[in-house]
C-alpha cells in the first residue's frame, strides 16, 4: 500500500518482515477452534521467506476468540471474562502455531507485550534485545498483546496497532496486515460495488483516512477494521517501514503476493 511500487517488489526487497494475522483467519467460525490447515499453509510461506534470507516476526490475534470458544462464552462477554478467555486461548494459540511451524523446521517463541513495553524506554530496549536474540537463534517470535493483564486504559486495543509498534521496535522494513480484505478501497467494497481499489498510497492524507470509515463492528471475532489498518500504516511509515494490506482468505497468501496478487 505504500511505496515501493508493487506489493511483490516490496516483499522481494524486504529483509525483516512483520506479518500480522487477524483472529478471523486463525479461528474457524464453525468449530471455534484453530484453523490448522490455513496456519500450516502460512507456515509454508514463512519457511520460504526465511529460505530466501528474510527474517519473519508474526503478530497473531486469536487468543480471546479461541478462549471464548473453549469456555463457551459469547461475543458480549464482560471484560474480566475476555481476559480469562485470553488466558485460556493464548495457550491454544501457541499450541496451534507449534503444530504449524515445528514440522517445517521452525521454532515458535511467545512474546506477550503490553503498551508500557513500547512506551517506556527501558522496557522498549529490553523487548528489542529479546526479539533480536530470538531472530539470531532462528526462532519465530509470535507476538500478541498480554490481554490477561492489560485493562482498557493500558491496552493497545487492537493488533493492527500492536503490529505497527512491533515493526517499529524490531526495525522491520515491511509490515503485512493479513485480514479479510485485499487492500485499501475508496469505500467499503462489501457495501459499495463501485468502490475502487488503491494499489499504492504514498501519503496518508485526510481524504485517504476518511475512506477507512470506523472500526469493524460487524466482525464476530477480532477488533480491527480499515481505520486501525491505516493508523498502523501511519505508525509503520514514521519508522520507515512500508505496509501491505493482504487478503488471507486464500491458502499460501504470501506466495500469492509474491506472484503478483493484489494488496
Ligand atoms: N489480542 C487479541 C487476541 O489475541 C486480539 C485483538 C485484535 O484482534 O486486534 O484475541
Amino acid at each position: 500500500m505504500t511505496s515501493p511500487a508493487s506489493a511483490a517488489e516490496a516483499l522481494k526487497s524486504a529483509r525483516r518482515v512483520v506479518v500480522k494475522i487477524g483472529s478471523s483467519l486463525v479461528v474457524e467460525a464453525d468449530s471455534r477452534g484453530p484453523a490448522l490447515g490455513w496456519m500450516a499453509s502460512l507456515a509454508e510461506d514463512i519457511a520460504s521467506l526465511r529460505t530466501g534470507g528474510r527474517q519473519v516476526i508474526l503478530v497473531s490475534s486469536g487468543a480471546v476468540a479461541l478462549g471464548r470458544g473453549r469456555l463457551g462464552l459469547e461475543k458480549n462477554a464482560r471484560l474480566d471474562e475476555k481476559q480469562a478467555a485470553a488466558a485460556v486461548g493464548q495457550s491454544l494459540l501457541m499450541q496451534a502455531w507449534e503444530q504449524a511451524l515445528t514440522p517445517r523446521g521452525m521454532t515458535p517463541a511467545q512474546v506477550l507485550l503490553t503498551r508500557d513495553d513500547t512506551e517506556r524506554r527501558r522496557r522498549w530496549l529490553n523487548a528489542r534485545a529479546t526479539i533480536e536474540a530470538l531472530l539470531k537463534l532462528s526462532a519465530v517470535p509470535i507476538v500478541n498483546e498480554n490481554d490477561t493483564v492489560a485493562t482498557e486504559e493500558i491496552r493497545y486495543g487492537d493488533n493492527d496497532r500492536l503490529a505497527a509498534r512491533a515493526a517499529q521496535l524490531a526495525r522491520a522494513d515491511l509490515l503485512i496486515l493479513l485480514s479479510d480484505v485485499d487492500g485499501l478501497y475508496t469505500d467499503d467494497p462489501r457495501r459499495n460495488p463501485s468502490a475502487r481499489h488503491l494499489p499504492v498510497v504514498d501519503t496518508l492524507t485526510p481524504e485517504v483516512l476518511a475512506m477507512a470509515g470506523g472500526a469493524n463492528t460487524e466482525a464476530d471475532v477480532g477488533t480491527g477494521g480499515m481505520a486501525t489498518k491505516l493508523e498502523a500504516a501511519r505508525i509503520a511509515r514514521s519508522a520507515g517501514c512500508a505496509t501491505l494490506i493482504v487478503s488471507g482468505l486464500t491458502t499460501r497468501p504470501l506466495a500469492a503476493v509474491a506472484a503478483g496478487a493484489r494488496a
